[in-house]
């Protein structure tokens, strides 16, 4: 098995005043390249606090992770921004789209990001063209001049997805995917994912819905601040 992912004794606290609240208390965790791994626990288990450092947008206190075989907690600034902005896609319950974009536009960000405005104009045709054909594989070729306001849940989500895929990263991370969508709809987005880890993608998916996990390779439980 090749590891894509490996996070080693990972310990994460928060100060709130005097009281300090242990979240992650030594956890563990390997994922294959290739999985689909669900990570199911309650709210306020530590399941988003996880999720973000896993990819690289939080740090553990103590404990590392590990992206094909090294060590996020070595790499140097600009390592560091690229992990974040090419190797990683993230997608979250609230989608987290720009309403002043249009969903083309948002879904060009993570390339802009990644060569800055130089590059941008000799890379600009190109990855319009990889966000429409990601836009029409998830089902929103016609929307592609909407603004996310214009949308309905599903279809924001779709659009969220098709952004964390536009720099082919080789990780997916999604923190409650379906949690601000009917069943109808959730299912809609997790048959998505299947059909990208069916070709290929790795995807870490956090939920605390039992249904939703149940579709993934793999459903490993959080609980006091470690994988049960
Ligand atoms: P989950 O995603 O499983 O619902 P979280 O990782 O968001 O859980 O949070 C775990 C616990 O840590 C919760 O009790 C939450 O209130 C607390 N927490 C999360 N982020 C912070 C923060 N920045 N400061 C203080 N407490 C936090
Ligand atoms: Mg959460």
């Amino acid at each position: 098995m090749t590891a894509i992912l490996k996070a080693a004794n990972l310990h994460k606290s928060y100060r709130m005043g005097q009281a300090r609240l242990d979240v992650l208390k030594g956890l563990d965790l390997t994922v294959a390249r290739g999985e689909f791994v669900a990570i199911v626990g309650a709210s306020g288990s530590g399941k988003s606090t996880l999720l973000h450092i896993l990819g690289g947008l939080d740090k553990p206190d103590t404990g590392h992770v590990e992206f094909n075989g090294r060590r996020v907690d070595r790499f140097g600034p600009g390592q560091l921004n690229r992990f974040r902005n090419r190797k990683v896609g993230f997608v979250f319950q609230f989608y987290h789209l720009l309403d002043e974009l249009n969903v083309l536009d948002n879904v060009l960000l993570p390339a802009m990001a990644a060569v800055g405005t130089l590059g941008w104009l000799a890379r600009r045709p190109s990855a319009r063209k990889r966000a429409a054909e990601l836009l029409e594989q998830v089902g929103l070729a016609e929307r592609i001049g909407h603004k996310p306001y214009q949308l309905s849940g599903g279809e924001r989500q779709r659009v969220a997805i098709a952004r964390a895929l536009m720099n082919d990263p080789e990780l997916l991370l999604a923190d409650e995917p379906t949690g601000n969508l009917d069943s109808k709809t959730g299912n809609g987005i997790l048959e998505i994912l299947e059909n990208l880890n069916r070709r290929g993608q790795t995807i870490v998916m956090v939920t605390h819905d039992d249904r939703m996990a149940a579709k993934a390779n793999r459903t490993i439980r959080l609980a006091d601040g470690r994988i049960v």
